[in-house]
């Protein structure tokens, strides 16, 4: 591949003020955008320049999944790996999360009762790959008859309920989070796990002062913080106590998605699942979007599909990856596009606004001089028009090819 090139596409939804651009051509420099306009003025003004030709395909920023847990708990749950198999496997998968178009992902590492890799252990294995990986440090528990805690911290090592708000372990979670993933579970979680198994998933696990000061600890360190939050009475917590970012926020209300939007709250949105409620509906999600609150999509994978909702049309019992990430969001998607929302406010869903969490939107998920050249080329806009990793051709990680079905 070329240090420089000029793709050129049927139309670029570029997720940015410019909008969608018809006959569109995307001129790449050194991983990075060097400029972006109407195809025929930079074949003029970049004529040197060697041209490859996707003018069948559309061209749009690659996806960002920003709550996942592909390494630290998908190996197991998937492939009988051991501890010196565990890692590879998680590359495999995040092969495959590449495959389906996503080049950013938000990693959450919370501890696992069976593997005691650390933080910085999963941070090196992936170093590497072509993908933008942000980690974010967690504490959990997991809502058995007798509940279970863990955390990145102290990994293999169950942890008493009292330890999950102990300033120490707080400061050490917030300084290895590079983003405001889910670092604490306000209610404790069902896992993957089934509801008999799991009685007291949903169980709030922390006081207000609790939750406050968790809060400032990650403030005072110039760090925002995200917490895994469903129903009324934990997102209300979360709310009061100045958590930036809700994953999940399953069951919000009115008012308190108007809170939310006054306090400019960024909420992930899990329609797969992953807590003791109902998933966000795409009702809920298009609510979100028209109080213009930053939301983002994203599959918490890997997950079995919450029972019994009609937007997902899935086998529960079946684990779900980010290769469902397009097809659990597009239900929301086109009732964005029913209620008249643009093509690119509606693909920042999968693009721009996960990129937003992570903290790396000067970076990528719109497509805009300068920033890095992450994109995909497919028969249609992603999630809105397209859900399968099929149709999606070709995947630019900083301005090489990662993936090509082109061939
Ligand atoms: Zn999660």
């Amino acid at each position: 591949m070329n240090e420089s090139y000029i793709i050129l596409g049927k139309k670029i939804v570029t997720v940015s003020d410019r909008g969608t651009i018809e006959n569109g051509g995307l001129v790449v420099n050194k991983g990075k955008i060097q400029e972006i306009g109407d195809w025929k003025t930079l074949k003029q003004r970049y004529a040197a320049m060697s041209i490859i030709d996707c003018s069948e395909y559309v061209i749009t920023p690659s996806l960002v999944d920003c709550h996942t847990h592909l390494l630290e708990f998908a190996p197991s749950s998937l492939y009988p790996v051991s501890h010196t198999t565990h890692l590879w496997a998680g590359k495999t998968i995040l092969f495959h999360a590449l495959s389906s178009g996503i080049t950013a992902l938000g990693e959450q590492i919370c501890g696992h009762p069976n593997n005691h890799f650390s933080i910085e252990d999963y941070r090196k294995a992936v170093a590497d790959l072509p993908m933008d990986i942000s980690f974010a440090a967690a504490s959990i528990t997991i809502g058995f008859p007798e509940p279970l805690h863990f955390s990145a911290v102290t990994r293999s090592q169950p942890i008493e309920k009292k330890h999950l708000s102990d300033p120490s372990l707080l400061r050490k979670l917030a300084e290895q989070s590079e983003f405001p993933g889910e670092n604490l579970f306000i209610n404790a979680t069902p896992a993957n796990f089934t509801a008999e198994a799991v009685p007291r998933a949903g169980e709030l696990m922390y006081s207000f002062q609790e939750l406050q000061r968790a809060a400032d600890t990650y403030h005072q360190l110039n760090k925002k913080i995200g917490v895994h939050v469903a129903g009324e009475e934990g997102i209300e917590l979360a709310i009061k106590a100045g958590i930036d970012v809700l994953h999940h926020a399953h069951e919000i209300t009115d008012e308190q998605i108007e809170k939310a939007a006054s306090r400019q709250l960024k909420i992930v949105a899990t329609p797969l699942g992953g807590t003791h409620l109902p998933p966000n509906s795409p009702e809920e999600i298009v609510k979100l979007a028209e109080k213009n609150i930053a939301v983002s999509i994203a599959t918490d994978a890997y997950l079995p599909s919450y029972p019994g909702v009609s937007w997902l049309p899935f086998d529960t019992n079946v684990l779900r990856g980010p290769d469902v990430l397009m097809l659990i969001a597009q239900p929301a998607m086109k009732r964005m596009k029913e209620k008249k929302f643009d093509e690119n406010a509606i693909l920042a869903i999968l693009t721009a606004n996960p990129a937003e969490v992570l903290g790396k939107e000067k970076e990528f998920g719109r497509l805009e001089k300068g920033m890095d050249a992450n994109f995909i080329v497919s028969t249609g806009i992603p999630g809105l028009e397209i859900t399968e990793a099929e149709q999606i051709k070709k995947v630019f990680f900083q301005g090489t090819e990662v993936i090509n079905r082109l061939v």
